[in-house]
């Protein structure tokens, strides 16, 4: 098989399917015990938010796993407007109309459980990029908080975060940013120093080649924002619940590979290579193809394409009878045919976005991986 469906998930790394298995195994303690504190089984738990916290250029204790990027979004939406309506017995949130749905579906349910919830949403241009002078224009005095992603996992394309962190603080301090950093760990330096306005952020393992079920809500030194679940006290009382050491252990393993701010950059740059001779030669076969987002800052592995021609159901087949993976824009919501909702804010029209074909690299695609999908597409009429 040809995996290029890495925006969906990654291919766990074999080096980090090495560094958990002894914590399935052998060294299976409960973290929190006397005995396990002998054996080393907490090592891993540290290891992987002290890694996190060089990769992001943060503290290690502004860290805490979680199950993923759901879960972590899913906190910090609930949480803030929890605490919201017990205070001032309102709560006007902003999100951007392109977030991944653990966003949207949260904010979705949230308004419709209670009335004084307000939930607005954040237009994007036709580019995919958020427009900064409607969120100038949406944030109020009482907004609780601001959520937009760091790069959208259906466009690859990067939001300027920096600026709309400033945009929000300068005009309401008190009100919270949040960036869903999902797709971006790992394929961009993520530098929380630079974006020191961002009080809060998510991220997921599986995205870079770590386990499935691991992630991290990062919270920023002196966020005032509650616990999430309760139980033993485990992570500071924050996330209570017996932790996994050998999720841990792949994640912490994860991290390492991706090594220092060059190699991320230097592996960057080889993965974008292959993307844009995809993107180059697809438009000699087929000059009709449409590339989305290929004018503004985007993410190096990912190509979004649009096939006016086809049906990107049909497409998705022909590639997969060629043993090649790929996916109709959103993996995580397939199964429906909805056209994709970050599709449509683009002013992408109905039957259009519903033929999207997303291709996304990884640091394990090749050049003949690349010639392999061109040659099934040609073949396509
Ligand atoms: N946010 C974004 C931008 C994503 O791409 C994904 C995964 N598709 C998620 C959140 C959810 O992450 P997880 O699978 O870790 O729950």
């Amino acid at each position: 098989m040809i995996y290029l469906d890495n925006n969906a998930t990654t291919r766990t790394a074999p080096s980090v399917v090495a560094a958990m298995n002894p914590y399935w195994s052998e060294a299976y303690y409960n973290p929190t015990s006397l005995a396990a504190q002998f054996e080393g089984i907490r090592k891993p738990l540290d290891l992987a938010t002290e890694r996190l916290a060089t990769l992001l250029n943060a503290s290690s204790d502004e860290f805490t796993l979680t199950s993923g990027a759901t879960e972590s979004n899913n906190w910090v939406l609930q949480s803030i407007a929890a605490e919201r309506l017990r205070t001032t017995g309102t709560c006007h949130i902003l999100i951007s109309a392109i977030e991944h749905p653990s966003i949207i579906e949260t904010a979705e349910e949230l308004q419709t459980r209670d009335p004084r919830i307000m939930i607005e949403h954040v237009p994007v241009h036709s580019s995919g990029v958020i427009d900064l002078e409607a969120l100038r224009q949406s944030i109020r005095p009482d907004t609780a908080l601001v959520s937009i992603m760091l790069a959208n996992n259906e466009t690859g394309v990067i939001q300027p975060i920096r600026e709309a962190s400033l945009i929000v603080k300068q005009a309401t301090p008190a009100c919270l940013f949040h960036t869903d950093a999902t797709q971006a760990v790992g394929k961009v330096i993520v530098d929380l120093q630079y974006l020191d306005k961002i009080d809060l952020l998510s991220l997921s393992a599986h995205k870079f080649h770590g386990p499935k079920g691991i992630g991290s809500l990062f919270i920023r030194h002196g966020t005032h924002f509650e616990s999430w679940m309760h139980g033993g006290g485990q992570q500071s009382g924050r996330r209570a619940g017996t932790e996994n050491p050998a999720l841990a252990a792949g994640f912490a393993k994860a991290i390492e590979l991706l090594g220092t701010k060059e190699e991320i950059a230097t592996r960057a740059e080889r993965i974008c290579a292959m993307r844009n001779r995809l993107e180059l030669e697809l438009g000699r076969i087929h000059p009709c193809a449409i590339v989305l987002g290929r004018d503004v800052p985007r993410l190096a592995n990912t190509s979004l394409l649009v096939f006016p021609r086809f049906d990107g159901e049909m497409l998705v087949h022909r590639l997969l009878g060629d043993g090649i993976v790929v996916s109709t824009g959103a993996a995580c919501s397939n199964g429906s045919d909805r056209p994709s909702h970050v599709l449509l804010s683009m002013g992408i029209d109905y039957t259009i976005a519903r033929d999207a074909l997303r291709v996304s690299l990884s640091e394990f695609t090749t050049d003949e991986e690349i010639s392999s999908v061109l040659n099934s597409l040609e073949r396509v009429h």
